[in-house]
């Protein structure tokens, strides 16, 4: 057997080996939670930051003499692993259900959500809006309006491909609520078509349309009227 841990290997080649022998994908923005140990987050972050520190050499940048820069490995190692790409390394937050007992089979709108993303290609920001639209059947289960800006941080806390993001968010959404239809619009600017050469417009719009709403040309009509107002 191939023990990557008795072959001294990275804590991040461990991880890695199990997501293989899974069979599981880990793309960018794949949530890994599962195959890390608990005291290995830390370990991870070590490394991260050991990586990082190799990264900031190769850009020759004297980050014993500049004290600016001195934190500097320790300090993106931490914010990927826990903040902005938290939604690669932790569990999806926890999300209390309850069922639909009033039978409610109004449309529920939620947003603007605001959302905080990283394009996968350049790991620079995407700053947008988010709204949701979901239409409860009988046997839906509910969450509190605040758990749907929770979910989506969760999501979109990883790098992303705005397309990507929304269709992950919407088979989440589905897969919990099990609603008659969900309906996502995320407007979002593009921080690396801003800050790095301008090449395709910095401002996007996607919308998913799910079960009902793509359906019933009506219910999709009073969703994006409620979105636009
Ligand atoms: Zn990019």
């Amino acid at each position: 057997m191939n023990d990557p841990k008795a072959s001294g290997a990275p804590v991040s080649a461990q991880v890695r080996a199990r997501l293989e022998a899974a069979g599981r994908r880990f793309h960018a923005n794949d949530n890994i939670a599962e195959f890390i140990r608990e005291p290995e987050l830390k370990a991870l972050e070590d490394e991260v930051a050991e990586r990082m520190q190799g990264v900031l050499e190769a850009l020759v940048i004297d980050t014993q003499g500049d004290h600016n820069t001195r934190g500097t490995a320790r300090r993106v190692a931490r914010m990927f692993l826990n903040e902005v790409f938290k939604g690669r390394y932790h569990r999806m937050p926890p999300v209390t259900e309850f069922p639909n007992a009033e039978r409610l089979n109004e449309l529920m709108i939620v947003g603007p959500i605001t959302v905080r993303s990283a394009c996968s290609h350049h790991l620079v920001p995407i700053l947008g809006k988010l709204w949701i639209g979901v239409l409860p059947s009988e046997r839906s289960n509910l969450v509190g309006l605040s758990k749907y800006s929770r979910i989506a941080d969760w999501v979109m806390s990883r790098p992303q491909i705005q397309e990507e993001a929304v269709m992950q968010l919407a088979d989440l959404l589905e897969a919990r609520l099990k609603p008659e239809g969900v309906a996502l619009v995320l407007e979002a600017d593009h921080y690396c078509t801003q800050w790095r050469g301008v090449k395709d417009e910095t401002h996007m719009t996607n919308s998913i349309m799910r079960g009902a709403f793509l359906t019933n040309a009506e219910l999709r009509r009073e969703f994006l009227q409620l979105v636009r107002g």
